[in-house]
């Protein structure tokens, strides 16, 4: 049964893939395995794969180039595999656009329900374009674009979008970490939270005079 489309993983590690490919199997996934980079952005264009897993420490050119490469033509979901925290840190500082990162050793069917998540989250978003205005700011749904008060045009990765527009369209609400986790990716992250900041800072650099409020001990908000 593979209903549920192809998930590509990019990962040296065949006993990884071996270990991921049943669980996949299991919840309706075909799992197509690539183990370079280059192999792996091959795969890519045949057109098929829905979302892809990207190991960080490959040989040739590494995960940090290929999620850059994938997101030059494309905003399938991907979901960073790091061995240590410190490539989070990496991955955080180059801002390369990825989904969701977990960390080696991971659970095979937390992963299975985070890919689930964010195609869930890349599907469902509105029907009906809309449009925000947040100080000056004006965000498109239709195109998924902002256009800043200068007239410029900038287009954050889809979960960048779609945490804006979570934000845009609770102004004024101080929102925790976990409720923005739940309402943009889907799921609970068991208190790890890190993705939520990443996004906001990448956010905050984008589109830099638009405020998005830390409110402490809580999470953030955008003014009403
Ligand atoms: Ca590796």
């Amino acid at each position: 049964m593979t209903s549920n489309g192809t998930v590509l993983l990019i990962e040296d590690q065949d006993e990884i893939a071996d270990l991921l490919r049943l669980y996949f199997e299991r919840e309706g996934f075909r799992l197509v395995h690539a183990t370079t980079g280059e192999r792996g952005l091959a795969r890519l264009e045949q057109g098929d794969v829905r979302a892809a897993l990207l190991d960080i420490g490959l040989p040739g050119i590494d995960g940090v180039e290929v999620c850059r490469r994938i997101r030059d033509t494309s905003d399938m979901p991907v979901i960073m595999l790091t061995a240590r925290d410190s490539e989070v840190d990496k991955i955080v500082g180059l801002e390369i656009g990825a989904d969701d990162y977990v960390t080696k050793p991971f659970s095979p069917r937390e992963l299975v329900a985070r890919v689930k998540a964010v195609l869930r989250r890349s599907e469902e978003r509105p029907v009906a374009p809309q449009t925000l205005e947040v100080a000056g700011f004006l965000v498109d749904s239709g195109r998924r674009q902002v256009t800043t008060p200068g007239g410029e045009i900038i287009r954050p990765t889809a979960r960048e979008f779609d945490l804006l527009w979570y934000l845009g369209t609770h102004r004024g609400l101080a929102l925790s970490r976990g409720q923005i986790l739940e309402a943009v990716w889907g799921y609970d992250y068991f208190g790890e939270t890190r993705t939520v900041d990443v996004h906001v800072r990448q956010l905050r650099r984008k589109l830099m005079d638009l405020p998005i409020e830390t409110v402490w001990g809580v999470g953030y908000r955008i003014e009403g």
